[in-house]
């Protein structure tokens, strides 16, 4: 039996089942371009996911690249440093200027309050990140967005299957989008979407991902080779009829550490809404050194010698990558409280097949550790 723990391990349905859909791959011969998975995954996962509108993608970072194509954005955007760094480099892969903007430190989303201050006459977009599938404040930023005449494109890469108040959040903006990589709550391996509000810009998504041919001779953009194939569209059917279990699992994981370790002094779980359907994609704990006896890079590092390898989502912030260092928005006083979460954060392993005896171990080493002052 292996003994280390990593922060997520893939949702993998048994091997077997997978089989009938290889062979209905070689049966029909097609591979990729659109082919039946492909738009049988589209129309499951539209209806899965309570969405109008839904185009799959190779992965979700060509799936963020091409909806800023999509919506025709250029300039400059603003954004939140407290992320993946695949956010912000879809705006530098389109030659646009991110613009970082702090977040609220209970939810870790861009602070709206924050937003107006950083708007330029350059500004044509608005890029948060419901961050581990908490939704961002959508009305502030919708407000915002309508004043300024702005768009909205979400990355929702951690917000599969969210729902507040029965509504899928991924209604909210212009577009959202969501990765399938193998790290996420579901996946294709790789993969992504783009939820659209309408036919119109769906149609004109998907002519994006694949080259900009609308028919057999008639390419009408510069498009990119974004698809998504048979092979990970099968995997993404089989998966679906997995999703709700494995949420249901991650759930009980979730509230099991909250309810071991919320006690503890200086370790704090983030804050979210009673009324909402969150998926549980991370489970992120904060960490006050002024409380806790070890900092959080020691508790990161002593966990890693036991071989629990917890993750630090998102230290560094994305602003202090070498390649958004010079931004004016980058700047510390700018991103306060970013800093400060980011500086706190250690994501513990959550995935659904997590064993008793590794979460025992996993709660063991922190208690053991928050006892240390004590003795
Ligand atoms: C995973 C992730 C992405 C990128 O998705 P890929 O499918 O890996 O390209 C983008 N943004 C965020 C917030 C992510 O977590």
């Amino acid at each position: 039996m292996k003994n280390n723990v990593m922060v997520t391990s893939p949702l993998l349905p048994p091997l077997e089942s997978f089989i009938p859909y290889m062979e209905k791959i070689w049966e029909s011969k097609k591979l990729t371009n659109g082919g039946p998975f492909h738009s049988q995954l589209e129309d499951a996962l539209a209806a899965y996911l309570g969405v109008e509108y839904l185009s799959l993608f190779a992965n979700g970072s060509m799936a963020l690249m091409t909806a800023i194509q999509a919506l025709r954005i250029t300039g400059e955007v603003i954004t939140t440093p407290y992320s993946f760094v695949a956010t912000s480099h879809s705006l530098l892969w389109n030659n646009i200027k991110p613009v970082f903007v702090d977040v609220d430190p209970l939810t870790c989303n861009i602070d709206p309050a924050k937003i107006e201050a950083a708007i330029t006459p350059a500004t044509t977009a608005i890029m948060p990140v419901h961050c581990y599938g908490i939704p961002c404040d959508v009305d502030s930023i919708q407000r915002i967005a309508d004043n300024y005449g702005l768009r909205v494109i979400y990355d929702a890469a951690h917000a599969f299957a969210v729902r507040n108040n029965g509504e899928s959040i991924l209604n909210h903006g212009d577009l959202s989008v969501l990765s399938f990589h193998a790290t996420k709550v579901f996946n294709t391996f790789e993969g992504g979407a783009i939820i659209c509000p309408n036919d119109k810009i769906k149609k004109r998504i998907d002519y994006l991902k694949n080259f900009g041919f609308i028919d057999e001779l008639t390419v009408v953009a510069p498009g990119i080779n974004g698809k998504m194939n048979e092979m990970q569209a099968a995997f993404g059917l089989l998966q679906l009829q997995y999703i709700d279990e494995a949420i249901g699992k991650r759930k009980a994981i979730y509230e099991r550490y909250r309810h071991v370790l919320s006690g503890i002094k200086g370790l704090s779980f983030i804050n979210y809404a009673e009324s909402l359907n969150w998926n549980y994609a991370y489970c992120p704990i904060f960490i006050d050194e002024r409380y806790f006896p070890l900092k959080r890079d020691e508790l990161h590092h002593q966990l890693k010698k036991q071989e629990v390898f917890a993750r630090r989502y998102f230290y560094p912030l994305i602003s202090e990558f070498p390649m958004y260092k010079g931004l004016p928005s980058t700047a510390s006083y700018n991103l306060p409280n970013a800093l400060h979460v980011s500086s706190q954060v250690l994501c513990l392993p959550l995935y659904p097949d997590l064993r008793d005896d590794e979460f025992e171990r996993i709660v063991n080493i922190i208690i053991r550790i928050s006892q240390l002052k004590a003795l």
